[in-house]
């Protein structure tokens, strides 16, 4: 069941596509639990996304509906990926977008890792 309030998870969106092996990624790591590739298009030096192999749409989702070893699993993988890009010593910063405010594009469930250069603020000061 999907978490109130949220779609149903969508097999045809981009990133089950890129799981499926059906369109091509660039690759970063993977393992039984997540896979890791570079954003299309960078916002950051390093921008790499990072996702569950299994279907959440959201962090909520995947929070509510995933086992403890996925999700156990999962963030080891965000960790291991920012270790193997070099960025532990220099710093990164870990988001998620969810929904309509956070603006998320891709209803499979990803954390972006930025890096590489020094990220300023968390978030464009209000108006
Ligand atoms: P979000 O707005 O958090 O859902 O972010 C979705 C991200 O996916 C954006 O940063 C896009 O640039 C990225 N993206 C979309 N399609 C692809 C793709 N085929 N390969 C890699 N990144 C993608």
């Amino acid at each position: 069941m999907p978490v109130s309030g949220l779609p149903p998870y969508d097999e045809g969106n981009i990133f089950a596509r890129i799981l499926r092996g059906e369109i091509p990624a660039k690759t970063v790591y993977q393992d039984e639990y997540a896979l890791a590739f570079h954003d299309i298009a960078p916002q950051a030096a390093v921008h790499v996304l990072v996702i569950p192999k299994g279907p959440y749409v959201s962090v909520a989702d995947f929070s509510a509906q995933a086992g403890a070893d996925a999700v156990a699993g999962f963030w080891r993988a965000v960790a291991a990926v920012a270790h193997k890009l070099g960025l532990e010593q220099s710093g990164f910063r870990v988001l998620t977008n969810m929904g309509h405010d956070s603006g998320q594009e891709v209803p499979h469930f990803h954390v972006h890792i930025f890096g590489g250069q020094p990220l300023g603020p968390m978030l464009a000061p209000r108006r």
